[in-house]
């Protein structure tokens, strides 16, 4: 029986795990944390539940391949539960717009700020159906080795226009600032700018209209341990709590892994799943690819960062929905400060997730559970001492909840934590604390990314937020489907 090491349990790492042992490969899923999920992890304080990181759920039928794969239902592990208003859309002069897949709700509000963008609005989604088909549909899922396949995909990156920014594209179809914002912030849940990321990326509208918006029961972290459960019970083996300190070599391969305790496996084929900086440059220290990969890696772009508050408080507010985006009043300005000038602004932008009001049990009885988030510069662009700067931080973003959507906020308060770039960096090896690795560029797409399987080592193999296609769910579980493809096909000529 062939054998592979998956390191690391993010998305991407379960996902190409759960593949490669439905094909009966003997597979080792290394994590170093003490629990699976990676950016996914979760917290339990003073009877809270707190998911660290992904809460928007698209495209389920993903994650349910990875059950069909050996018969399997994934409702039999887990309930996913939709999510309407997609997202609630706020801005400071009291615009707001629910976002969600009734049209003729949508059609009301388009209206309302600018009946010509109702029309704009429905070729825009002509557009987005249009990239998602070529984007995400034929080319989210299969591996850019070589420049010739990038070649190939030429004709139609240029027929969609991909060079353009999704702002600017947004852009030619509304007139209205707030739609044009609502139509483009969307790049910032995978780590993109909206005003220079690819126009590609509106592919996301037509992976939430078609396949809705979801939340699992028992928070996001319920959906990780359904994916651990369905591994290993097709017989593959977790270790958690061990982070591997090498990826072991011997000429041109892949020997297998070695971990902090001590502990070594040999195996056929080694994926990591860890931030890609650190598997070439901590894990392949030994080897001259590694300090390769390391340099090439060094010359990119990385995304930002994200400050997180998790807070838990007494009372209910059916009135906030799920997910809701609070606009500052900046956005270009704002995102350059975050993208270019490494800035911590006086104004943000805030994403506000309120998990108990789709479930309850994830607060004690009468208690509800939130985090906000803001897009931060990451270390490289802001090197600042978060252990310092992080509760001024929160304080501010607090306040501000408190002054624009949750009145009496700090008297309710029963448990908060933050988040910070450190932690990103500390807990996830994530290079620069980025939230989501390589940012999102047309030149850093596909085959410009860090390639599904290494150029050099041919039975090392790479899945996750670093790869093609890229962060988000749908974009690391898409990735684990091109390495497992990979994979599997070399596994079986070896
Ligand atoms: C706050 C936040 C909110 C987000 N919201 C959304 C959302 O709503 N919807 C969405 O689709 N996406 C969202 N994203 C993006 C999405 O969460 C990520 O792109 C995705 O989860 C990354 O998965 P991954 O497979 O790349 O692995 P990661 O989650 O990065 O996991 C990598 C794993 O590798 C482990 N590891 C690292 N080094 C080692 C080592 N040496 N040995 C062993 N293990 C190691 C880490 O501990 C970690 O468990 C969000 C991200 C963040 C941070």
């Amino acid at each position: 029986m062939k054998t592979a090491a998956v390191i690391g349990a993010g998305f991407g790492g379960l996902a190409l795990a759960i593949r490669l042992q439905s094909a009966g490969i003997a597979t080792t899923l290394v994590e170093a944390r003490d629990k699976p999920g990676g950016r996914a992890y979760q917290w339990e304080r003073d009877g809270f539940t707190f998911d660290a990181g992904p809460t928007v759920i698209t495209d389920p039928n993903c994650l349910a391949e990875l059950w069909k794969l050996s018969g399997r239902d994934i409702a039999d592990d887990v309930e996913l539960l939709p999510v309407s208003p997609f997202y609630r859309l706020m801005w400071p002069d009291g615009t707001v717009f629910d976002y969600s897949n009734d049209d003729a709700a949508l059609a009301r509000q388009i209206g309302a700020l600018n009946p010509e963008d109702i029309a704009g609005y429905r070729r825009f989604l002509d557009y987005s159906a249009e990239v998602y088909r070529e984007g995400y549909e034929k080319l989210g899922h299969v591996a850019f080795l070589d420049f010739g396949s990038m070649i190939k995909a030429a004709p139609r990156l240029v027929k969609s226009q991909a060079w353009r920014s999704v702002y600017s594209m947004v852009s030619s179809f509304v007139k209205d600032e707030h739609l044009r914002q609502a139509l483009s912030f969307h790049t910032l849940l995978v780590g993109g700018n909206p005003m220079t990321t690819s126009a590609i990326y509106a592919l996301i509208h037509k992976l939430e209209k078609d396949g809705g918006v979801w939340f699992p029961r028992g928070g996001t972290h319920a959906l990780v341990r359904a994916m651990v459960a369905q591994f290993e019970r097709l017989g593959g083996i977790v270790r958690l709590n061990d982070p591997v300190t090498a990826i072991d070599t011997l000429g041109d391969l892949a020997t297998g892994v070695t971990t902090a305790s001590g502990w070594h496996g040999d195996f056929d084929a080694v994926a990591s799943n860890a931030d890609v900086m650190h598997s070439y440059k901590a894990l392949l220290s030994q080897s001259a690819r590694g300090e390769r990969g390391a340099k090439a890696l060094a010359k990119k772009r990385f995304s930002p960062s994200l400050f997180v508050v998790h807070f838990g408080i007494r009372g209910t507010f059916p009135g906030i929905p799920h997910h809701s985006i609070l606009f500052g009043p900046r956005y270009k300005g704002l995102l350059t400060d975050i993208y270019e000038h490494g800035v911590l602004a006086k104004d943000f932008s805030l994403y506000l997730h309120h998990p108990t009001v789709s479930d309850p049990t994830l607060a004690p009885e009468g208690c509800s559970s939130f985090y906000v988030l803001a897009p931060v510069p990451h270390l490289g662009k802001l090197p600042v001492d978060w252990a310092e700067v992080g509760p001024v931080y929160a304080d501010r973003i607090l306040d501000h909840l408190e002054a624009t959507l949750i009145p009496g906020l700090r008297e309710r308060l029963l448990t908060s934590f933050h988040y910070t770039p450190q932690d990103f960096a500390q807990d996830l090896n994530a290079h620069l604390g980025s939230a989501f690795s390589l940012e999102p560029l047309l030149t850093q797409s596909a085959f410009f990314r860090v390639h599904n399987r290494d150029d050099r080592i041919p039975n090392l193999y790479f899945v996750g937020a670093g790869t093609h296609p890229g962060a988000g769910i749908p974009g690391v579980v898409g990735s684990a489907k091109a390495t497992a493809a990979l994979m599997l096909d070399d596994l079986r000529r070896s």
